[in-house]
């Protein structure tokens, strides 16, 4: 892929840019009753499931965004003598928050900067203090800010505690490793889009079968129920109501792709040198990141917006966007910034090109350079 103003390359947290072979993947009409289709969305889930540490865990499918998937887990799994609390350093964990105030299910919260992992010392005392929480949920990766959160050490917390851990991954899934036999958890919510680098269209939850089992009536919303969406598809193989036919074709050419490149070591690998050349790049052109490198993800960078006379955010996306490289608004609160992805179908070349584009863009706005050592 090459940046052009018609196309540009998507340095956002999704949609992100896809191959061409996934795009292809689209053009044929598929019967959601027809073998061939429910041949193919089987081998999808199960190897999601496998994605996410295989045994005893199955991948339940939910039609629309990221969002749709998450919801589906939360009304699922928290029952409704429940209470869940949620680790809040972003938009995302802000948003399970708003879900689950929606369900009329009972929640608190463990509020944190966004420039902050999940402080998994105060979470545990959050637990030890108040034993109606019955679950917690976490984001492994908040793109708010692309801050990485110890989600290893939150499960081992949540289960040292007899909670319940329910995680977002959306953002992480594919690259960064979740690995439900080494850390506990009893659901995690993704995409087809982002690090799987499917079309957007379809969310999936992966679940422990035994604990989704125990869901049964529970969801508030019938269509984001994932426990009879799961035993649907156990019986019949087929999704309830209608599937989203060509994002999973996509979908399965998209997870052939990242067994091509190695799984999930060899798309993070890629993701981290991508984020490697942009953070070199954007420093050497004076920018500044949000994060300090230790909890940076390699999923998409936050830089402090130039507190420069000529410097205009609007100008600055508009002159990229001609370029060919569609970047991201901040939607921090601590800090004006915008965000440069690295994930998508994209590797060092296109991020050298990138960095490159942003220092014409940065010169013609007069943004001095740091001064020379
Ligand atoms: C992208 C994302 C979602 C889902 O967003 P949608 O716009 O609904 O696809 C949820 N959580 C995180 C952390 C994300 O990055």
């Amino acid at each position: 892929m090459n940046a052009s103003a018609d196309e540009p390359l998507l340095l956002t947290p999704g949609p992100l840019t896809t191959s061409r072979a996934v795009k292809e993947a689209m053009l044929r009409d598929w019967g959601s009753r027809d073998q061939a289709f429910i041949g193919m969305n089987r081998a999808v889930l199960d190897q999601l499931a496998a994605l996410a540490g295989g045994s005893g865990m199955v991948a339940v499918p939910m039609q629309g965004s990221g969002s749709f998937a998450v919801e589906a887990m939360l009304g699922t799994f928290l029952p409704p003598y429940g209470r869940l609390l949620v680790c809040v350093n972003g938009a995302y964990g802000s948003r399970m928050v708003d879900m689950v105030r929606r369900h009329g299910r009972s929640v608190t919260v463990l509020e944190q900067p966004e420039d902050q992992p999940t402080d998994v010392a105060a979470l545990d005392r959050m637990l030890a203090a108040d034993p109606a929480i019955t679950h917690v949920a976490v984001v492994q990766c908040e793109t708010t800010s692309g801050i990485l959160n110890p989600v290893e050490d939150v499960a081992r917390t949540v289960a040292a505690r007899g909670r319940s851990l329910l995680i977002d991954a959306m953002s992480a899934f594919g690259a960064l490793p979740l690995d439900a036999g080494a850390v506990p958890f009893d659901a995690m919510a993704a995409s087809s889009n982002k690090c799987l680098e499917g079309v957007p269209g379809m969310g999936f939850v992966v679940a422990r079968e035994q604990a989704l089992a125990a869901c049964a009536g529970q969801a508030p919303a019938l269509c984001l129920d994932l426990q009879a969406q799961h035993e649907a598809m156990v019986k019949t193989g087929q999704w309830r109501f209608t599937p989203p036919t060509h994002v999973v074709a996509a979908l399965a050419q998209a997870l052939a792709q990242h067994r091509a490149e190695g799984g999930v070591a060899g798309r993070g690998a890629r993701y981290r040198e991508n984020c490697r050349i942009l953070v070199e790049g954007m420093r050497a052109l004076g920018f500044a990141t949000l994060l300090d490198d230790a909890v940076q993800a390699p999923i998409i960078v936050t830089f402090r917006m130039p507190d420069a006379p000529g410097f205009s955010f609007e100008r600055f996306y508009e002159a990229l966007r001609q370029r060919g490289y569609a970047i991201y608004p901040g939607k921090l609160t601590v800090a004006p910034s915008f965000r440069v992805g690295c994930i998508g179908a994209l590797g060092a070349e296109q991020m050298r090109a990138a960095v490159a584009a942003i220092g014409e863009v940065a010169a013609e706005m007069g943004l001095a350079r740091p001064a020379a050592a």
